[in-house]
């Protein structure tokens, strides 16, 4: 019976690896002792390899072959040789940098730090980091690269970046414009003469400088004016504020017809423009023992407009400071202009109209008897009664009426 069995066929039992191998049961021992496909131990690391693969294991896999590295000769196991690859230093290596070059990994790191056209080095003058390369074409632009003066002057080199202002405001070999150019001064030369101009054109400076106060000075009138103008009063009001009053009293004592003019104030913005006067020592029939006070119509900018003649009510009222407001006794005169009186017609421009008023206002005893004048300062209000505000009206306004 067994002897049947022997002869029955078979195939191989690596059949499904690819072994091809049929026959006899008998004879399969002694075919899988050399089957290509059969699992052997490598003799070297004992690891379980197909018959056929062992000489591949041998040579690549197994990591008891024995290898020589290419580069540098030295011998290794299978194991070793990997790790060695990545640092022989006879291996000839990309550099890292991307610039191209192939070298011994032994060379790499000196390549990098002092040859390689795209390690990084930082510019000498600004300190900024650049590619090496690139470094000359930074250099054209860098703004601490030191640069001649084009006036060659001394000090021989600066940074870039500094050299307009040394040139407009250092070099001393630069063309320097005199510093009284704005007034009038066409003087032009190096920077370094410019001291001995100045000495020199000490004279004819000044006469830039007298006629530039001058004609300051007008602009500074004709502002005044215009603020003098903004700033009144133009209510119909005003209340005068007379300061030192001791000192213009004794003046007006010891000269001839002191008097003193008030601001001029306004009816209205467009009204008539009216100006007030006191004589402190007093004139015509107050002269020396009364304070007299006129008003006077004045030349104005709208009085081609206005109504004429002026015959609004107008009251002087000089004022008690007394601290308590009970005990204050004001003293105050009024008067309407009659249309017939010539201060209070169209006044002309060159005739000086005289005014209208108080020549025996307060006498100079009365005035000490109360807070009339206090720290030296006297208050003379003036009111001018524009309720009948006919004056505003242009003339040509009146057809409508
Ligand atoms: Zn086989
Ligand atoms: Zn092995
Ligand atoms: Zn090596
Ligand atoms: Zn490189
Ligand atoms: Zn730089
Ligand atoms: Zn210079
Ligand atoms: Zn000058």
């Amino acid at each position: 019976m067994s002897g049947d069995i022997q002869m029955l066929m078979v195939r191989c039992h690596f059949y499904k690896d690819g072994c091809r191998w049929t026959d006899q049961l008998m004879t399969l021992q002694a075919h899988l002792e050399s089957c290509q496909y059969n699992m052997v131990a490598c003799k070297e690391c004992s690891a379980m390899v197909a018959r056929n693969h062992l000489k591949d294991h041998l040579d690549i896999d197994c990591p008891r072959r024995s290898e020589t590295c290419e580069y540098c000769g030295s011998e290794f196991t299978g194991s070793k040789i990997d790790t060695h690859l990545g640092k022989c230093q006879l291996e000839v290596v990309f550099c890292e940098n991307k610039c191209g070059a192939k070298l011994q990994r032994r060379f790499i790191n000196h390549h990098m730090l002092n040859e390689c056209a795209k390690r990084s080095i930082p510019c000498k003058y600004c300190h900024k980091e650049f590619v090496y390369e690139t470094l000359q074409n930074h250099l054209h632009q860098c703004p601490r690269y030191p640069v001649s003066c084009p006036n060659r002057c001394e000090p021989k080199k600066i940074p870039r970046e500094e050299m307009e202002k040394h040139l407009t405001e250092a070099c001393p070999s630069a063309l320097a414009c005199c510093p009284y150019k704005q007034h009038g001064c066409k003087h032009k030369g190096p920077r370094m003469s410019l001291e001995r101009h100045l000495d020199e054109s000490m004279k004819s400076h000044l006469t830039m400088m007298c006629s530039i106060v001058s004609s300051q000075q007008k602009t500074i009138e004709h502002l005044q004016g215009q603020l003098d103008t903004m700033s009144l009063n133009t209510d119909g009001q005003l209340l005068w504020r007379i300061t030192d009053y001791a000192e213009k009293f004794s003046k007006a004592k010891n000269e001839e017809e002191v008097e003193l003019v008030s601001p001029p104030f306004f009816t209205g913005r467009y009204g008539y423009k009216l100006q007030v006067s006191i004589f402190p020592s007093g004139n015509g029939s107050g002269e020396g023992e009364h304070v007299s006070v006129y008003i006077r119509v004045t030349n104005g900018d709208f009085d081609s407009l206005l109504r004429w003649p002026f015959t609004f009510p107008i009251s002087f009222t000089l004022l008690d400071q007394n601290e308590d407001p009970n005990k204050r006794m004001h003293i105050k005169e009024s008067f309407t202009p009659d249309p017939t009186w010539k201060n209070f017609q169209r006044p002309s421009k060159d005739v000086h109209v005289l005014g209208y008023g108080y020549p025996t206002f307060v006498s100079h005893n009365f005035l000490k008897t109360r807070d009339y004048i206090k720290d030296d300062v006297m208050f003379l209000r003036v009111r001018v009664d524009c309720s009948n505000s006919q004056s505003i009206k242009i003339k040509n306004d009146s057809q409508s009426s």
